[in-house]
């Protein structure tokens, strides 16, 4: 099944119903980090979550998690778009700790205690931050108390990722149900029940569940209506201009300081990996355009 996500309503929309499945992309993410079956868990389900959340993003709107633990895992952060452009980054990839006593990837444990950032970018002058210290670490409870503390929208949220013996990504994906403010009180009931009777969403994406399958197996007989299907794909968009760019704001006296003791330089992508090389005349190259704009000023 290639990744996508489906926005939806339920229940005479009352209820704001988003699945998606994003296999490839953490797959992607894992490669470029060359990360462990632990870190990709956490990794993925983040992204999972971001894609989610990306509900209502136009044009150059984004939307970042940030995931801040005391764990062997450090932070995470993913920035999605309204694209469906998803990156990911965590500071320690080579994170994996042993299955938890229900004989699940440890994600809870690997982030320990923290805090999940989330701000959303709509195009308004300042992106909305907002923060929730972290209930369990396993990323759907933490990102559904953050809507109930944050946008007092009661969610369940459920996301997840299947890791193969060779650790590569067999499945990844979630889904997330959200109470509109006219929710009546039985709806919610309704969705919590049946939460605790779903099958886990990866596990469904592993036996080649479309995205349309994961929310009928989550609201079976309840009527829903698609509003739209869209594709998500890993994307990063680093390039060596924004690179060049982020040498720049290093500081003239740096620069040079570069230039004379190593004569080259290489930066890597947080996210992707990339690694960009500058050689001598290309740092020159960078430096006299900080002169040159400096003389402007
Ligand atoms: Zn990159």
């Amino acid at each position: 099944m290639s990744d996508g996500i489906i926005r939806a309503l339920a229940y005479d929309g009352q209820v704001r119903v988003s699945a998606v499945i994003c296999t490839d992309a953490v797959e992607t993410a894992r490669q470029c980090h060359d990360a462990f079956p632990t870190a990709i868990a956490a990794l993925g389900r983040t992204m999972a979550s971001t894609l989610l959340l990306s509900w209502g993003l136009k044009g150059e709107g984004h939307i970042t998690l940030r995931i801040f633990g005391d764990g062997p895992l450090g932070g995470i952060i993913v920035t999605g778009d309204a694209e469906g452009n998803v990156k990911g980054y965590v500071q320690e990839p080579q994170t994996d700790l042993p299955l938890n006593s229900r004989g699940k990837l440890d994600v809870g444990g690997a982030i320990g205690t923290g805090d999940l950032y989330i701000s959303k970018d709509i195009g308004l002058k300042e992106p909305y931050t907002g923060s929730v210290p972290l209930v369990t670490g396993e990323i759907g409870d933490d990102v559904a108390s953050y809507l109930m503390t944050s946008e007092q929208t009661p969610s369940v949220v459920s996301v997840g990722v299947l890791v193969n013996a060779d650790y590569t990504v067999a499945a990844a994906g979630g889904i997330i149900l959200q109470a509109m403010p006219n929710c009546d009180e039985a709806v919610l009931d309704d969705l919590e029940a049946r939460l605790q009777g779903a099958r886990p969403v990866s596990t469904l994406i592993n036996e080649g569940a479309g995205i349309a399958d994961i929310i009928r197996n989550y609201l079976p007989g309840v009527e829903v209506q698609l509003l739209e299907e869209n594709p998500v794909q890993w994307h990063c968009n680093c390039s060596r201009d924004r690179i060049s760019g982020l040498l720049k704001s290093i500081g003239v006296e740096e620069l040079e300081d570069m230039i004379e003791n190593d004569g080259e330089t290489e930066v890597t992508c947080h996210f992707c990996s990339t690694r960009y090389h500058f050689d001598r005349s290309e740092l020159e190259e960078i430096l006299a355009g900080m002169k040159e704009d400096l003389a402007k000023d």
